[in-house]
């Protein structure tokens, strides 16, 4: 392997998913699961004549994110067009913005600090900027090199698009996922992108080895497969030049089902889209008492809610790390919490490594409503108490998972000590409804709350006090025939 540095820089394109409508028009922004060419109207569509009205909600995120990606923020924000001629774009130009004489984006000079392997780095984000999604090309059967022909669906097309530019900061794709992993939870910290929906980040990767010239691989859509892009873009440049074959500036497409980049077209240069102000659009005037306030609605973002985390609940910075990637994992962690006394690290362990384990990543989401954390907390109390093992949490999380609850799974598996106080009391008194014709007997004849005793031992597998059940019997049997005499 040869030793030239790696430099990438990214295009990261996020879908504003959490807004309502699309950027310049009503229609909905969760095109998704749609007939194709159901969500559309005349200003998305580009039909002549139409006139875009800025969604002041996306403009609003954008802000939010510039403000936690450290940026520096235009006072007057402008909108520009972008021309090129592509079917997933009727009106033949992009509104996007730009920077040049007169013209600014949202933002820019910003940065994001992430971690690889425990070191912390720093990336530095050129500019954001928000812009309109094109509609969506549908390959008929398989890939743009393979298929017979292409369908369009417009319902993309005009949903709001973040689009944030770093420099060429990285120098491994495993900086890269790291950066972008980082970068995904503070947008999911925001709330501004649900990334479990398909296709609400996708990503171009710029890559060159030193000394040779940038190659730009577009629209990748997964993490995994950006990976997998890198690899292979580097190996294809090493290859070309140990050849002496000169690398060609150029964009590449990443062929997802050949595991391979192809090439598409030339690069344009900035020229050729020819950008200038829409006439339709005015700029928007950003003014600092509106910044104030969407800065006072700044969410704790990951890093802060990382460390805070290490302090209040000592856990170690690794598991404090895995927790707040998830907003909703971290969340559910602070809210089981708040019902035990167990030491943080053990009960992150717990949850990173079995529930989520059990419930898998795609359904944190849900963890909550999965897994209560009251019953969670319940599990880990019994642990902190010593009532039961380590052993027997693990084994006890995916029964929880599917709907049991901790005391329910920990008696009938016989695996919970004595069982007592209010827990007892309660079993008692269901006991009690739930066997009217021995409640009558024993109101008669003391000697028939043997019967009920036994029905205790029964439903507990005998883990009941022996001699508080007969004595919580014993009273409730009592009040009971208080009430029958005095009526
Ligand atoms: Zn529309």
């Amino acid at each position: 392997m040869s030793s030239e540095k790696i430099i990438i820089g990214l295009e990261i394109h996020v879908q504003l998913t959490s807004l309502k409508t699309k950027l310049f028009c009503n229609c909905s922004s969760n095109y998704r699961d749609m007939p194709p060419n159901t969500n559309v109207c005349p200003i998305c569509l580009g039909l002549p004549g139409s006139l875009p009205v800025v969604n002041k909600e996306a403009v609003k995120k954008a802000l939010l994110v510039a403000l936690a990606l450290n940026m520096k923020i235009s006072n007057r924000v402008s909108w520009a067009r972008k021309h090129y001629f592509y079917p997933d774009l009727p009106k033949n130009y992009q509104i996007t913005q730009y920077e040049g004489k007169g013209v600014a984006s949202i933002a820019r000079e910003g940065y994001l600090e992430y971690y690889v392997d425990g070191n912390l780095k720093k990336a530095r984000i050129r500019r954001i900027n928000l812009e309109e999604d094109p509609g969506k090309i549908i390959y008929h059967t398989g890939s743009m090199l393979t298929s017979k022909y292409s369908l369009i669906d417009y319902n993309r097309s005009g949903v709001a698009l973040l689009e944030i530019v770093t420099e060429p900061d990285f120098s491994s794709p495993k900086e890269v996922i790291a950066f972008l992993q980082e970068l995904r939870s503070v947008l999911e910290y925001l709330e501004v992108a649900d990334f479990n929906l398909e296709g609400s980040m996708r990503v171009d990767v710029n890559i060159s080895i030193e000394g040779g010239s940038r190659v730009e691989v577009k629209n990748i859509g997964s993490i995994s497969e950006i990976e997998a892009a890198i690899l292979y873009e580097v190996a294809r440049q090493r290859s070309l030049r140990e050849k002496g074959i000169k690398i060609e500036m150029e964009t590449r497409h990443w062929d997802q089902e050949r595991k391979a980049t192809v090439g598409t077209r030339t690069k344009e240069t900035e020229e050729d889209y020819r950008y200038f102000p829409d006439p339709n659009l005015p700029p928007v005037e950003i003014e600092m008492d509106y910044l104030e306030g969407i800065a006072k609605e700044m969410p704790e973002l990951p890093n802060a809610k990382r460390e805070r985390l290490i302090k209040e609940y000592g856990l170690s910075s690794y598991l404090s790390y895995v927790i707040t990637s998830n907003k909703k994992l971290a969340e559910y962690f602070e809210e089981v919490m708040k019902y035990t006394k167990i030491d943080g690290e053990k009960a992150a362990a717990l949850i990173v490594n079995d529930l989520v384990g059990w419930i898998g990543q795609e359904r944190i989401k849900d963890i909550g409503k999965l897994v209560p954390p009251a019953e969670m907390a319940n599990l880990l109390e019994l642990l902190r108490k010593g009532d039961i093992s380590i052993k027997i949490a693990k084994e006890t999380i995916p029964e929880l998972v599917s709907g049991r609850k901790t005391t329910e799974v920990l008696l009938s598996r016989g695996w919970l000590g004595r069982i007592s106080g209010k827990e007892l009391d309660e079993i008692v008194e269901r006991v009690m409804r739930e066997n009217e014709k021995a409640v009558e007997d024993a109101l008669r004849n003391p000697k028939a709350i043997q019967f009920l005793i036994g029905k205790v031992m029964e439903v507990t597998n005998k883990k009941a006090d022996p001699k508080e059940t007969y004595e919580l019997i014993v009273k409730k049997i009592g009040e009971l025939q208080k009430r029958t005499w005095s009526n």
